[in-house]
């Protein structure tokens, strides 16, 4: 089998520059874990330098083309080959809950869908790093008071420390996709557990991103807050003036009502 034919419904855009693979497969930091989980290795282009690293590989990959063309080329991951939709495949059966770091160059089609899964199974998931479209990795990694900070970036910051790495070319891919890309690695952060309710914390954060152009005291009604807490001048500001922090203040104040 020579080479796997680019399908567009996959995301499939895969990597031709082997100095950059081989860049984003050292994003890792290999503390904490001694498995790693690579979704979408199409060719393997990042898998070959993650295979000469002293950490134990597993790939997952959807297009039963590029599976056959794995198992065909890399002696190094026989058994290691989930032939599996990473967004619905129960990762437990692989990894029990023994720890593990993902990667990839991700198919940018799933990439907000992958983020809420790793969030969903961040118990187990002490790093993560790799290639997202541009926008995505910066919209992860940005700050409150910015146009793109928003529901992706104040969830994952609240259990990660969000870092852009570097911006890649459209141009060394191929076949080359519409936007440039950008590499971020999320390291979970030492306490990752929030003190506060996590499920109301997930709740507010995307009732207030939801509507972003209105006060919290509007946008957030449908939880039904006792006036004297809608008071509280947090409620007079808009969702991307809030920090993460913030919001974790914000869900104690409601939980400190009874709410
Ligand atoms: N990492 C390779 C391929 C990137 S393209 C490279 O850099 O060249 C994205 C890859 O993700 C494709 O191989 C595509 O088949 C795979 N993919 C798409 N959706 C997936 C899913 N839900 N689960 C696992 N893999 C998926």
């Amino acid at each position: 089998m020579d080479k796997v034919k680019a399908k567009k419904h996959l995301g499939q855009h895969f990597l031709k520059d082997e100095s950059i693979a081989k860049d984003i497969a050292d994003t890792l930091t290999l503390e904490e874990y001694n498995k790693v989980l690579e979704i979408g290795p199409g060719m393997g282009v990042l898998t070959k330098y993650l295979l000469e690293k002293d950490v134990e590989t597993y790939v997952i990959e959807i297009d039963a083309e590029s599976v056959e063309y794995l198992n065909a080329h890399y002696a190094k991951l026989h058994g290691k080959i989930l032939s599996e939709d990473f967004l619905r495949y129960d990762i437990s059966k692989t990894f029990g809950n023994e720890p593990f770091a993902i990667i990839g160059n991700f198919p940018y089609n799933i990439s907000s869908q992958i983020v809420f899964r790793t969030l969903e199974l961040r118990e187990q998931i002490p790093e993560f790093s790799g290639m997202f479209q541009k926008e995505v990795a910066e919209r992860i990694c940005e700050k409150k008071g910015s146009k793109t900070y928003g529901i992706l970036s104040v969830l994952v910051q609240a259990f990660y420390d969000a870092e852009y790495l570097f911006t890649v070319s459209e141009h060394v891919f191929n076949p080359p996709p519409k936007v440039k890309s950008g590499v971020l690695r999320l390291r979970r952060k030492e306490n990752f557990h929030l003190p506060c309710s996590e499920r109301l914390f997930f709740n507010v954060v995307k009732t207030a991103f939801n509507q972003r152009r209105k006060t919290l005291r509007n946008s957030l009604k449908t939880l039904n807050l006792p006036d004297n807490l809608r008071e509280d001048s947090i409620f007079d500001l808009r969702p991307e003036q809030l920090s993460t922090e913030d919001f974790i203040e914000l869900v104690k104040k409601i939980e400190a009502n009874g709410v």
